[in-house]
């Protein structure tokens, strides 16, 4: 017994099912049920939601997921070693858990999900910031999810939440905190997990806005910053000298001195500009 459900600790299950963990495929599993349950916890009341979880691996956090008392689970994993033990689990909790076998970045979930919808995950780390900056950025605003619950190396988390004037603080700070409030809820160390990856990771909570915080248009605005960020060093008028032919009056329009940086120009900067910058 594991303590949250019936079904066998995660070392049995591992063990049964041969999944050996593969560094090809961000294999760092989370193995103590208590950590999984406290995880999915941070996603907040799950009773009437579906959730999207990427990458359940031998389901831990599925299997937190559901014992929260999730509507649906939706797991998309790659690794075929791992869909039996999924199965089983699917088997415990009828009608609840969906099991994809497939790639994340290929799939679209969103015919089997109902809203509303959260995410939670325990990203594999070659596919979790590409992942983010999707569920950031799409076609349309609200986006299909209300939540994102999901687990990155520490320096990653950093850089979601960071503030203006640090080094962290680039695209993806800008990303997440234009449409949604952004957090880092746990942190956890290398040995909660088998095994112990290298660095550090948190858990990070972003709750999607109704509107964003700052009117600019999201295209302008993440062309804008994507430039402006990708030469951070440089003067911001010779980073964004690509985006229009007289960007230093327009960087003025904005509020923005032409020889600040990037780094130090807040959210409503960036939006001022990407207004200007969309100006004909
Ligand atoms: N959620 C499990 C846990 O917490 O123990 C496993 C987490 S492990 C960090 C990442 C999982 O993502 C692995 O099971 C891996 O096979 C899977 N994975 C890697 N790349 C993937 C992809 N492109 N699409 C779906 N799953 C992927």
């Amino acid at each position: 017994m594991s303590g949250i459900d019936t079904l066998p600790p995660l070392r049995d299950v591992i063990a049964t099912h041969g999944l050996s963990a593969r560094k090809s495929l961000g294999q760092n599993f989370l193995l103590d049920l208590n950590l999984t349950s406290k995880i999915a916890r941070q996603a907040g009341d799950l009773e009437h939601c579906d959730i999207l979880e990427i990458g359940p691996g031998p389901g831990g956090l599925t299997r937190g997921l559901l014992a929260q008392g999730a509507r649906r689970v939706l797991a998309i994993e790659k690794d075929s070693r791992c869909i039996a033990a999924l199965n089983d689990i699917a088997q415990a909790y009828p009608n609840r858990l969906q099991i994809i076998e497939g790639d994340a970045l290929e799939v679209n979930p969103l015919a089997h999900l109902t809203p509303p919808i959260r995410i939670a995950a325990n990203l594999p780390y070659n596919v979790g910031t590409e992942l983010l900056v999707r569920w950031l950025t799409p076609e349309e605003w609200p986006p299909f999810w209300d939540t994102l619950t999901l687990m990155f190396q520490k320096e990653v988390a950093e850089r979601i939440v960071a503030q203006p004037g640090s080094k962290a603080y680039g695209r993806l700070a800008i990303l997440a905190s234009w449409r949604c409030e952004a957090k880092i809820a746990l942190h956890l160390p290398p040995s909660a997990f088998t095994p112990p990856p290298k660095v550090s990771s948190a858990v990070v909570h972003l709750q999607a806005l109704e509107k964003p915080k700052f009117e600019a248009d999201a295209k302008t605005l993440e062309r804008v910053v994507a430039m402006a960020f990708n030469q951070r060093r440089k003067m911001l008028r010779a980073a964004l000298k690509g985006a229009a032919p007289d960007i230093e009056d327009r960087l003025i329009a904005a509020g923005i001195k032409p020889t600040e940086r990037a780094e130090q120009i807040p959210l409503e900067g960036f939006c001022a500009l990407a207004r200007e910058i969309a100006k004909p």
